[in-house]
């Protein structure tokens, strides 16, 4: 007799469980509280809709935080792997300039859901909508907002991070695991903007200046890429990449320095001797004209460092290398693109499953671990789903 699969959650670590279990094992059925499935997926698809990044396996594990909890399922189910199945359903992918994974051009959000509800439904996949599971009863029955309940063999939760609730993602369910002595850690704002108190009149200057060909580091960490100056402060894939350890720090100190590499693709040798041998008059020209700096960083310059500093060459050079920011806060969890927090990592073993209920799984983002945008949220996602399915396809 075949055995009942509940999945709770329609995200893409929900779509992918189900796309892959053994439908001659089991009855699938998912229960997703939208009247629709993966409103984030389509979310992350309005932007640059990265299914994934295209780095070396080992470079790529080394992006998750904390490092070793899902080597295993990156491992069993890579970015080539993924790559090759979301190929055989009909997605072509292509590796962009960023070494990040696209859909083929002209190949929308959209287009890429249905391509794998189409694989739920020639499983035979059940999808119940506007089902919010609500808990368990004391024999681990789920109950759903509809009144109805449900005693399965296998139940999957999935049920996605924190941030913008506006998806279906609320992370309502928090209490609901904590009340069963599950262990949880309230949600944080990653992959987000981060806030800066800028001087007013630089604001007023250069609100919306990207920060382009840069590196920033905190901590141990740093990483080139691209910021925005906003009101808020820094947001981009350069700063996104540094949450952790921007969290780290704020939780220590309630501020947390960066430090910008305004020039990364000169060394402070190089830069010192283009300072010095400059035939311009003014250290702004010479910066603008020499040294290619944009307006917006020679506005932090200027604000940041006192007048002797910014007319002395060899100090110039060292802040423009190393250029302290402080940061002192992150943006709403609603807003971030990811969030950490959830269910606690050691709650669960190497197969996902929670350990004091047994038959019960956790994947997802709902898992307290973190990585930086670019394909890694939802790389860690399919990986997981996969994962699990294999175990469930071998051991049922
Ligand atoms: C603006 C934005 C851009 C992004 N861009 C990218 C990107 O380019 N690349 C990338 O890798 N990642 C990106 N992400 C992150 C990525 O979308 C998420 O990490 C991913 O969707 C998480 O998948 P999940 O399956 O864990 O959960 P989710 O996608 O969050 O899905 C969870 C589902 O569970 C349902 N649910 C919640 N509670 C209940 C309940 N009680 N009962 C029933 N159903 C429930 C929700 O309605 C939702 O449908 C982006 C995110 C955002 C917000």
């Amino acid at each position: 007799m075949k055995k009942s699969v509940s999945i709770i959650g329609g995200g893409p670590a929900a779509l992918i469980l189900a796309a892959l279990l053994d439908c001659n094992k089991f009855t699938v059925t998912v229960y997703e509280k939208n009247k629709t499935l993966g409103r984030k997926f389509l979310v992350a698809g309005k932007g640059g809709f990265n299914l994934t990044h295209s780095e070396p396996i080992g470079e790529l594990i080394a992006r998750y935080t904390p490092p070793h909890f899902l080597e295993k399922a990156l491992l069993d189910f890579d970015n080539e792997d993924f790559r090759k199945w979301i190929d055989s359903i009909g997605i072509p992918t292509y590796i962009g300039s960023s070494k990040r994974v696209y859909p083929e051009s002209g190949i929308k959000p959209i287009t890429v859901l249905n391509a794998i509800m189409d694989v739920l439904n020639k499983q035979g996949v059940a999808i119940e909508y506007q089902h919010t599971w609500k808990g368990w009863t004391s024999n681990d029955t789920l109950v759903f907002n509809t009144d109805t309940t449900i005693k399965s063999d296998y139940t999957i939760f999935a049920m996605g991070g924190g941030s913008w609730k506006v998806t279906g993602s609320d992370g309502i369910w928090l209490d609901l695991f904590e009340r069963e002595n599950i262990p949880v850690v309230l949600f944080q704002s990653s992959n987000c903007a981060y806030r800066v108190a800028w001087p007013e009149d630089f604001i007023l200057e250069h609100e919306g200046s990207p920060l382009k060909n840069i590196a920033i580091s905190c901590l141990n960490k740093r990483q080139k890429g691209e910021a925005v100056i906003t009101r808020f402060g820094l947001e981009g894939n350069a700063i996104y990449a540094l949450s952790p350890q921007i969290r780290e720090e704020l939780e220590r100190h309630q501020k947390a320095i960066i430090s910008l590499d305004l020039k990364p693709t000169l060394r402070y040798e190089d830069l010192l001797d283009k300072i010095r041998k400059s035939t311009f008059k003014k250290t702004s020209e010479t910066l603008l004209k020499e040294i290619k700096l944009s307006p917006a960083q020679i506005g932090l310059l200027k604000k940041y460092l006192s007048k002797e500093t910014y007319l002395n060459s060899e100090l110039l050079a060292q802040n423009i290398k190393r250029l302290n920011i402080e940061i002192t806060g992150t943006a709403l969890l609603n807003d971030a693109i990811s969030t950490t927090g959830g269910i606690q990592l050691d709650a669960v073993d190497e197969n996902f499953q929670l350990k004091n209920k047994k038959n019960n799984y956790c994947i997802g983002e709902m898992l307290d671990w973190d990585a930086p945008t670019g394909g890694y949220l939802l790389q860690a996602c399919f990986s997981m789903g996969m994962h699990l399915a294999r175990h469930l396809n071998s051991t049922a």
